[in-house]
């Protein structure tokens, strides 16, 4: 801690308050998944808000059931979005799959894709030009409602190209 009179001295001569450094972008999101693993801490008195079921899950174990907000507050809060969105784009999909399994990815494109990705596209109008974006192949949280019989009222051309 600096005396009042550094202080003072400090606050005449102006500009001595150190500018951040503008830390080169780093992978999309840091910031902004910080900013989601707010907005998405959906877990309260370790049940999940949304489904109210309880949240059976941490760092090291994945939820055991299929419950899209399970693993919604799962990825949210237990999950190091940014470590596997560096595996992604560094590593590909398949190397995630090996340290994760194929659920995980699965259900981590469906969180991606139903909540990360609108959700950062409301919070920023600007994308950073550096992004490549994570691409995952295969399923999503829609496939157990196309299962379901109703696929009539799915408009056609909804969204992405599933081909499996
Ligand atoms: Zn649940």
């Amino acid at each position: 801690m600096e005396s009042l009179e550094q202080t003072e001295q400090s606050l005449t001569s102006s500009t001595e308050e150190p500018t951040l450094p503008a830390a080169p972008p780093e992978k999309l999101t840091r910031k902004q998944l910080g900013q989601l693993r707010r907005q998405y801490l959906t877990i309260t008195h370790g049940t999940v808000k949304a489904c109210e079921h309880k949240a059976r899950f941490s760092k090291d174990h994945d939820p055991k059931n299929n419950c899209v907000d399970c693993w919604s507050a799962y990825f949210a809060t237990s999950v190091d979005l940014d470590f596997i969105h560096t595996v992604l784009t560094t590593k590909g999909v398949k190397a995630l799959v090996a340290m994760k399994g194929t659920k995980f990815v699965r259900m981590f494109h469906g969180f991606i894709s139903s909540q990360l990705l609108p959700a950062l596209a409301a919070e920023t109008t600007v994308k950073p030009q550096d992004e490549a974006p994570a691409t995952i192949i295969g399923g999503t949280f829609d496939t157990t409602d196309a299962l379901r019989g109703e696929t009539d009222t799915v408009p056609a051309g909804i969204g992405t190209s599933a081909t499996s």
